[in-house]
C-alpha cells in the first residue's frame, strides 16, 4: 500500500461525526488545525477512523519518538501491566523508576552524578525544575527568552512568551519572572549579522534586567531552549549558548535546559545542548521520552537535588508503565534512532534547501536531525511573515496525506516519529512543493 492514501472526502464520514461529538463534549481551548481523527498508526504511518492512510511529519507534537506503537516499547508495556499498573514512586519503591533514573543519569547533559525527580508531563517537568531552582539558591527570580515555551501550568506559564493567548485571561503571572530576547537571527532583534556577533543579545539581561530590575545574586535560573520549539523551531548560534553558559556561571546561577521538544533523540543527538557541547546544571524532559506514555523528568546534579522528603512529589509521576516504555525508548534511540533522526534529517533538510531555491515564499530552512522548521515570508527582503500562507500550507499538506504543524507565527514545523526514512522525506519533499505552488498561485489570483 503506497502512504500517503487518501480514499474519502476529508473529513470523512466517520471523522466528521467523531468531530461533532467532541465539539459538545470536550474543551474547546485545544488547537486543532485540521480534522485529522485517528484510529491506529505504525511506525510514522497513521490511520484515521475512515481508513484514509496519512504520512505523520508531527508525531503528537514531537512525541512518537520510536514510531507509533513500537513493538518492543508496546511490549514493554504489556509485561508491566501485567504486573502492576501503579504503586507511586513517592511513597514505595519499584525498579522501573530506578531503572530509568540511572539510565538518565548515563545520558543527560550535566557534569557529574545525577538524581532524577519524576513528573508526568512538560510542564510539571519545568515546575520541577523552577522549585528546585529557587529551593537550592535561595534565590526567587527567574530569566526565561521571549518565544520560548516551557509549558501551561502557572508556574511554567509565567516563563512561557510564546503567543499572548497561552497567557491572555489567567494573569496575574507567577511573580519573579523576567523575560530577554532570544537569538532569533533570521530576525535579529538587534539588526545583527550572527556571523559577526558575539551574541549582543544577552548583553540585555546585563545591560538591562541587572541593571534596572533584579541584581544577579536574587536570580535562582535562566531557563533556555537549546532549540527553541513552539517558538518556531528556531536554531540559536553558539556564541549565544557559550555566552550564556558564562553568564550563569559567573554568578552562580543555575542554567535549566528545557529539553522536552528537542530532546530524546529528535536533533541527531540524544540532547539538543550535544551540539552546542554544553552542560546545564537542570535538564527538563518529557515528549519523545517515552513514546507517547506520559511522563516528564527533571534531572540534577546529586548536590543540587538534596531536597529533603516530602517537598516535591506527585502521585502518578514515574508511573511504572510510562517508566518501562521510556527504557525501552532510550535503548532503541541509543541502538538506531538517533543515527537515523540525523541521517533522514540531513536528507530532508538538502531537500528542503532544495526548494527553497525555487519557491520564494521560503524564507528560512532550519533545524538539526529531524526538528526542522520553515518559515514562510511574503517578501525575503522585507521578511513580512506569511502567516495565512502558512496556514494554507499546513492545510494543503493535511489534503495531500501529510500531517504537518505551524511553529511560531509563520512556520510550518516538520517533527515526524524518528523512525521516517528517506523514502518517505523524499514523498513529503514532494508533495510540500506541490503545496507550496498550490498556495503560492492562490496567493497570485488574488
Ligand atoms: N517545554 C517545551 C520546550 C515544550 O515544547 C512543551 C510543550 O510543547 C512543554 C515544555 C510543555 O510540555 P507539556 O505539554 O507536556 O506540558
Amino acid at each position: 500500500m503506497t502512504v500517503p492514501n487518501i480514499i474519502t472526502s476529508l473529513p470523512g464520514p466517520k471523522a466528521k461525526a467523531l468531530i461533532e461529538r467532541d465539539a459538545r463534549a470536550v474543551s474547546p481551548s485545544y488547537t486543532r488545525d485540521y480534522p485529522f481523527v485517528m484510529a491506529r498508526g505504525e511506525g510514522a504511518v497513521v490511520e484515521d477512523v475512515d481508513g484514509n492512510l496519512f504520512l505523520d511529519c508531527a508525531a503528537g507534537i514531537a512525541v512518537s519518538s520510536t514510531g507509533h506503537s513500537h513493538p518492543e516499547v508496546v511490549q514493554a508495556i504489556v509485561d508491566q501491566a501485567q504486573k502492576f499498573l501503579h504503586m507511586s514512586g513517592t511513597d514505595f519503591y519499584y525498579e522501573p523508576q530506578i531503572k530509568l533514573a540511572e539510565n538518565m543519569a548515563g545520558i543527560v547533559p550535566i557534569d557529574g552524578p545525577v538524581r532524577s525527580f519524576f513528573a508526568n508531563s512538560g510542564t510539571e517537568a519545568v515546575e520541577a525544575a523552577i522549585k528546585l531552582a529557587r529551593y537550592h539558591t535561595k534565590r526567587q527570580y527567574i530569566i526565561a527568552f521571549f518565544g520560548s515555551f516551557h509549558g501551561r501550568t502557572l508556574g511554567s506559564l509565567a516563563l512561557t512568551a510564546s503567543k499572548p493567548v497561552h497567557r491572555k485571561g489567567f494573569g496575574p503571572m507567577m511573580p519573579g519572572v523576567c523575560h530577554a530576547p532570544f537569538a532569533e537571527c533570521y530576525r535579529c532583534p538587534l539588526n545583527l549579522k550572527p556571523e559577526t556577533c558575539s551574541a549582543e543579545c544577552l548583553g540585555f539581561i546585563e545591560d538591562q534586567i541587572f541593571m534596572h530590575l533584579v541584581t544577579p545574586d536574587e536570580v535562582a535560573a535562566i531557563v533556555f531552549e537549546p532549540i527553541q520549539g513552539e517558538g518556531g523551531y528556531i536554531v540559536p548560534p553558539q556564541q549565544f549558548i557559550d555566552r550564556l553558559r558564562a553568564l550563569t556561571r559567573q554568578h552562580g546561577i543555575l542554567l535549566v535546559a528545557d529539553e522536552v521538544q528537542s530532546g530524546m533523540g529528535r536533533t541527531g543527538k540524544m540532547f539538543a545542548c550535544e551540539h552546542y557541547g554544553v552542560k546545564a546544571d537542570i535538564v527538563t524532559v518529557a515528549k519523545g521520552i517515552a513514546s507517547g506514555m506520559p511522563l516528564g523528568i527533571m534531572s540534577a546534579p546529586r548536590d543540587i537535588m538534596a531536597w529533603p522528603p516530602g517537598s516535591h512529589a506527585s502521585t502518578f509521576g514515574g508511573n511504572p508503565v510510562s517508566s518501562v516504555a521510556a527504557i525501552a525508548t532510550i535503548k532503541i534511540l541509543r541502538e538506531t534512532l538517533v543515527r537515523n533522526a540525523a541521517e533522514v534529517g540531513a536528507h530532508l533538510m538538502t531537500g528542503l534547501r532544495e526548494l527553497q531555491q525555487r519557491h520564494p515564499i521560503i524564507g528560512d530552512v532550519r533545524g538539526k536531525g529531524l526538528m526542522i522548521g520553515i518559515e514562510l515570508v511574503r517578501d525575503r527582503v522585507t521578511k513580512e511573515r506569511a502567516i495565512e500562507e502558512r496556514n494554507a500550507v499546513v492545510h494543503a499538506m493535511f489534503r495531500r496525506g501529510v500531517l504537518v504543524l505551524g511553529a511560531g507565527k509563520n512556520a510550518v514545523r516538520l517533527s515526524p516519529p524518528l523512525v521516517l526514512t528517506k523514502a518517505q522525506a523524499d514523498t513529503v519533499l514532494k508533495l510540500l512543493d506541490e503545496s507550496l505552488t498550490e498556495v503560492t498561485a492562490a496567493v497570485a489570483k488574488r
